[in-house]
């Protein structure tokens, strides 16, 4: 059994649930001890001892076990990534670079640990000065997804510590392989007790029961919207720092003037790399009349011709969904669109390999219209659709017609239809000519509207969450 990490003690549960592979569901990868109420009111309280000195220590303590944390994963980046793409599912090639990628979080925090610094202002007043210094909030619970096992807790956990705060970590009940192993990268690198608890079990029970604690003082999370709007109503009442990060339904706008090539390209990364499950894919791809034939046409052949197999297999390029849960709601919403007027033009089938998976084509729905399902709710998988409009004006108006914000996308040559787009999507983050999904590591994640609430993720921006703003002033005349 893979146990808990509580107070810098391994502690094993008196029961433990199975991690499955969603490649070959008879291979089970190891099992997980299973956190309840207490294991989570002893690792805040593990998290609310440690706070102090951790608040108190030096920014090179922090930057070195940083460091150290980022040298190790990045030495074991093959070993996570092979096992991220066990648990969760994304090809191999994918697992490795999300692996990377946390390796160069913790890189990027160990250095924003020294360069904490504040601000020195004169006081409209003579003889005062004005200190604006950035605090530690206290324990910080993170919960996180399943889609990314590895960069989600790696981009919440890196930030937490470097600003002095200790972490609660409740990684998704999918994924516990990889939070387990960067708990115990944390360890080995020398992390002190109680400063890194990683409770694994039920978002009901164990997120439950961190919500309920008045010690944590911020969670961040990654997740659905119910949940996220949960977090919020339960962290008010406490005037607890409330950072979620929900849905999508991220537009790619394709126009006219686009190179086809380029556009079936970004359109097609944008929708079914990572299988489709990721916040920023690209799910409402709208396409203006002149181009929307050819576009369709070249798409839908792109995406027939994208090989769909197990995630460790080196020729597949589309792994499995992540369970049958989600596949589930794949094929539903999948049927919801034939319904209601949407053509197949790709995929909408099951894959058959040489493993039981949960393994579905990657699907091009188009002839759809904004008003449909499809449209409007999150499917969270390998499946797109297409919506066809007169102009730049309308596909604008479209893409913006959702109450998510998350990310945006378009496709253009026209350097007047990019600005536009810029300054007038309402999207946290603008891509020009690149897939929605795909944000660098050192700068600013998050979204507008019904995405997300609170400061960004990752990047310089993280501060704002992680820490808390004090002014002080001191006479010298
Ligand atoms: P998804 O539908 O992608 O699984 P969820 O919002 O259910 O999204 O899950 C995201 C994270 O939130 C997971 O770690 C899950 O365990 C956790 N979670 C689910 N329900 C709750 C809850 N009631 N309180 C706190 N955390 C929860």
């Amino acid at each position: 059994m893979k146990p808990l990490l509580i107070g810098g003690q391994w502690i094993e549960t008196a029961q433990a649930v199975p991690n499955v592979n969603p490649s070959d569901t008879k291979d089970i990868i190891d099992h997980y001890a299973q956190g309840g109420r207490a294991e989570a009111q002893a690792a805040v309280r593990a998290a609310a001892d440690a706070a102090p000195g951790w608040a108190h220590s030096t920014p090179q303590e922090r930057h070195d076990l940083l460091a150290r944390v980022a040298a190790d994963l990045m030495a074991r980046a093959e070993e996570i990534g092979t096992l991220l793409s066990r648990e969760e599912g994304k090809i191999r090639a994918e697992g490795i670079a999300e692996a990377t990628r946390a390796a160069r979080i913790f890189d990027f925090f160990a250095g924003e640990a020294l360069r904490a610094g504040g601000e020195l202002l004169p006081s409209v007043r003579p003889d005062i000065e004005v200190a604006i210094t950035h605090e530690p909030v206290g324990p910080v619970a993170l919960i996180t997804p399943w889609n990314f096992p590895i960069a989600i807790p790696a981009w919440k956990t890196a930030p937490a510590l470097a600003f002095g705060n200790p972490v609660i970590l409740k990684p998704a009940e999918l994924v516990p392989g990889c939070a387990w192993v960067l708990a115990e990268v944390l360890q080995n690198a020398g992390c002190p007790p109680g400063v890194f608890n990683l409770v694994m079990g039920e978002g009901s029970v164990v997120g439950a029961a961190l919500l309920a604690a008045p010690e944590v003082k911020a969670v961040s999370f990654t997740g659905s919207v119910p949940t996220g709007q949960r977090i919020a109503a339960a962290s008010v009442p406490m005037n607890r720092k409330v950072q979620l990060e929900m849905g999508g339904k991220n537009p790619l706008v394709v126009l006219d003037d686009a190179d086809l090539e380029r556009a079936t390209d970004v359109a097609l990364d944008g929708a079914f790399f990572s299988t489709g499950q990721r916040c920023t894919a690209s799910s409402r791809i709208i396409v203006t009349e002149g181009i929307h034939g050819r576009f369709v046409e070249l798409l839908a052949e792109k995406v027939r011709g994208l090989k769909v197999g197990p995630a460790l297999d080196p020729a597949s390029q589309i792994g499995p969904v992540v369970d049958r849960t989600q596949l589930d709601q794949d094929l539903r919403y999948i049927d919801i669109a034939r319904r209601e007027g949407g053509n197949l033009r790709a995929g909408g089938n099951m894959v058959r390999c040489a493993t039981p998976g949960y393994f579905l084509a990657p699907t091009l729905i188009s002839d759809t219209d904004p008003a449909m399902t499809i449209n409007r709710e999150e499917v969270f998988g390998p499946v797109a659709s297409v919506i066809r409009v007169r102009d730049y004006e309308e596909a604008l108006h479209v893409a913006n017609d959702t109450p998510f914000g998350l990310s945006a996308g378009i496709c253009t040559t026209s350097l007047k239809h990019a600005q536009h787009f810029r300054r007038h999507a309402q999207a946290g983050m603008v891509f020009v000519n690149l897939p929605t999904a795909g944000v660098d590591y050192h700068v600013p994640f998050g979204g507008t509207k019904g995405s997300s609430f609170g400061p960004r993720e990752q990047g310089a921006h993280a501060r704002a969450f992680y820490t808390q703003v004090k002014t002080s002033y001191v006479f010298g005349g």
